[in-house]
């Protein structure tokens, strides 16, 4: 057999009922579809009128959507480019040619190129998602050119015929599928373009409302925006709502383009989790809630937009994880939320105090969920004693140094899970002249493993461990109530009651408004126990 080479052809046919069935598992991407590119048109225009290459007033631009229950057509129209029956030719029937690819191509050199959606050259056809017929009624901005007529009804025949559309622009007419009627309902729409078109850049009307703020704040600059155009924004994210601890401004052009706010919530208790509260847009155009990949996973307690360009949209979630971009951005985030709390705590220590009982949660999951962030937040994460003070760990080790019975060895610091039910150790301790930190949250015992492990001999033990009665000086006893037989009977009481070999029982000669004897356990016992109990205690 003679060796043959040549070029594999596709053929539409085959290609059309793949596109349709899978070119987004939601066919409700439709309307986002077609919504950005009657967006694109408009802004098109736009820029080329800045060109002078449009003769008539562009006036105001913008995109309508309506819907016709009786006649089962949804149209968007919108006053931008329009089309040539040529330009129909070359854009609509050449699948996969994308326009906006060939525009920004043509224009590039011409300045800011952010503002058109298009990417793929497949938009368009997710028409066929859920219409049967399609129709498209447009006429270009260009002086002397005919208004046209295409349909086609999803198998590879078309038509093409003038039109007498008189105003320049563009009308999508989707004669909706007798398998997709859920889209023939005013609430759907309605719902769907809340969804993806609440930001988009030109003003979007449907049922005689607007629907979308054009102007988002995080398309601004920092300096032009006040505390409260955040918090009114927020709001709007999230209504009612309390008002965010504070936030960020990511603002990045190199070496990836970003955009966004990130807003750290109150948090109400502990973990209450809250996933799903970072938006993922690209160029305005709301892509989706499930920032996984491209937000760290403990930055997912946060709240806000990310807005990028950059980030792959339509490819499979094991893309996205692989995606070198994404994965800058995800350290650029993590570093920007470090850099930010830092500032805080550098700037007004007091209100980064008085929000320890909000951040501490967040900051400590990522300090242990994040090498990276550990490293920098290691500076401002903060302990709390039981006065209410706050430390740095550095701060703390220099505080209770001198505190130590045995100066020569490790330091060890104090602390209480639950100063209800230890208050009678805590009290001991205190007299003693000890301090003793708060750390009561489910995550602390995570957290407590983390500082031993990142600072050499320094030790946090519980206020009621067994080594604490080693640490605590015996030096200052205080007068006996008990005599030493007394002592010696009740400790052999308890210990035949209690009949629990990890127990420790000691009797204290202590004044009478406080326990005689305590029971104590070793600290590893201690953890073994909260391990098990998957860390609670
Ligand atoms: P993309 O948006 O990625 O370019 P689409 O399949 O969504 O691909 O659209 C294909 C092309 O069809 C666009 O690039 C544009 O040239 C043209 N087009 C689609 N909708 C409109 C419209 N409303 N007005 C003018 N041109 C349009
Ligand atoms: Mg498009």
């Amino acid at each position: 057999m003679a060796e043959e080479k040549g070029t594999l052809s596709i053929h539409t046919e085959n290609i059309f009922p793949i596109i349709k069935k899978f070119l987004y598992s939601d066919h409700e991407i439709f309307l986002r579809e077609l919504v950005s590119n009657a967006v694109d048109a408009s802004q098109k225009l736009k820029k080329l009128a800045s060109f002078g290459e449009c003769k008539e007033e562009v006036g105001d631009l913008k995109v309508t959507v309506s819907l016709d229950e009786n006649a089962k057509t949804i149209t968007i129209s919108d006053n931008g480019i329009g089309m040539t029956a040529d330009e129909i030719k070359k854009y609509i029937n050449q699948i996969a040619f994308s326009g906006a690819t060939e525009f920004l191509e043509k224009y590039k050199d011409k300045g800011e190129d952010k503002q058109i959606i298009g990417h793929f050259g497949l938009g368009f056809y997710s028409a066929f998602m859920v219409a049967s017929k399609v129709e498209i009624v447009t006429k270009s901005f260009r002086e002397g050119t005919e208004a046209a007529r295409w349909i086609c009804d999803g198998s590879t025949e078309f038509e093409i015929s003038p039109a007498d559309k008189a105003t320049r622009g563009t009308d999508i007419i989707l004669h909706v599928a007798d398998d997709s009627k859920e889209f023939l309902d005013k609430y759907r729409l309605q719902n769907i373009l809340d969804k993806y078109c609440k930001f988009l850049p030109v003003q979007i009307e449907f049922d005689a409302k607007v629907v979308n703020n054009p102007n988002p704040i995080w398309t601004k600059q920092p300096s032009e925006l006040k505390d409260e155009d955040y918090i009114n924004f927020y709001k709007e994210l999230y209504p009612f709502t309390e008002d965010p601890l504070f936030w960020i401004h990511l603002n990045v052009d190199y070496p990836f383009n970003l955009t966004g706010i990130l807003y750290f919530p109150k948090l109400k208790g502990e973990f209450e989790v809250q996933k799903n509260k970072i938006q993922l847009y690209s160029r305005q155009v709301f892509i989706t809630d499930e920032v996984k990949d491209v937000v760290p996973e403990f930055l997912m307690l946060l709240h806000g937009v990310i807005d990028s360009p950059d980030i792959p949209l339509n490819v499979s979630r094991s893309y996205l994880q692989a995606d070198s971009n994404v994965k800058k951005i995800n350290t650029y985030i993590t570093k920007k939320v470090a850099d930010k709390l830092s500032e805080l705590f550098n700037n007004d220590r007091k209100g980064f105090e008085e929000k320890w009982n909000d951040i501490g949660v967040f900051i400590k999951y990522g300090m242990i969920s994040e090498d990276k962030f550990y490293e920098k937040a290691k500076d401002f994460c903060l302990l709390k004693n039981l006065k209410n003070e706050f430390f740095t760990v550095n701060e703390y080790k220099e505080r209770i140094k001198d505190s130590q019975t045995d100066k020569n060895q490790d330091i060890v610091a104090l602390y209480s899970s639950d100063p209800g039910k230890q208050d009678a150790y805590i009290q001991s301790a205190e007299r003693k002249g000890y301090d003793v930190l708060l750390l009561d949250t489910l995550i602390d015992s995570h957290f407590i493993g983390l500082v031993e492990r990142k600072n050499e001999k320094f030790h946090l033990k519980r206020v009621d461990a067994d080594t604490v009665e080693k640490l605590i000086d015996k030096d200052e006893k205080l007068e006996s109530v008990l005599s030493e037989d007394q002592q010696k009977s009740i400790k052999e009481i308890f210990e035949k009651v209690i009949s629990k070999p990890n127990m420790t029982v000691t009797v204290e000669s202590l004044p009478v408004d406080e326990l005689p004897v305590s029971l104590t356990m070793p600290e590893f016992m201690r953890r073994m126990k909260d391990m098990a109990m998957g860390g609670r205690t």
